[in-house]
């Protein structure tokens, strides 16, 4: 397989992998443009490898906000903190929904929701919108109880 190929067949796994949401904040890229990302876990500038076990689906907005930070400095401990993890770790045992707001229960949740920016106040109002809708948190996998919006978006992404 050539590098072209086998970095598309990476893409399609990390985002199936996701159920086409990102893995930070939960927004599924059907609700986003432009489209989710392939993150790199630890960046390449770290030593990290583009490989599975170091990528995982981000919005264009926490991807912008992490870009190739690993840790941050936690406000309340003055610790240096790891970011989380979505492939070692939980996203239920960091973080929670508290309505709109994604409210942190860990000292990794708290130093990932500041350094990503989860409650500036249009994502909020984005989140709180999507719930209105009944569409937030909201998955696009290939779930057949999803067909019509998944035919949705893969008419946004064919058709030129
Ligand atoms: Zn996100």
């Amino acid at each position: 397989m050539n590098q072209a190929r086998m970095l598309a067949s990476l893409r399609r796994e990390v985002r199936e992998r996701a159920g086409e949401r990102c893995e930070y904040c939960l927004l599924a890229e059907l609700q986003a443009l432009p489209p989710h990302e392939p993150d790199h876990l630890i960046s390449l500038k770290h030593g990290g490898q583009t490989i599975s076990a170091n990528l995982a689906l981000a919005c264009f907005v926490c991807n912008r906000f992490k870009g190739s930070d690993i840790a941050s400095i936690d406000a309340v401990t003055s610790e240096l903190v790891s970011l989380f993890n979505p492939r070692t770790q939980r996203w239920f045992e960091h973080f929670r929904l508290d309505g709109a707001y994604l409210v942190p229960l860990t000292v990794v949740g708290r130093v990932t929701e500041k350094l990503l920016r989860f409650n500036l106040p249009y994502r909020v109002e984005v989140r709180a919108r999507l719930i209105e809708l009944g569409k937030y948190p909201y998955s696009c996998n290939r779930n057949p109880d999803h067909s019509h919006e998944n035919s949705k978006v893969d008419e946004r992404y064919t058709a030129q």
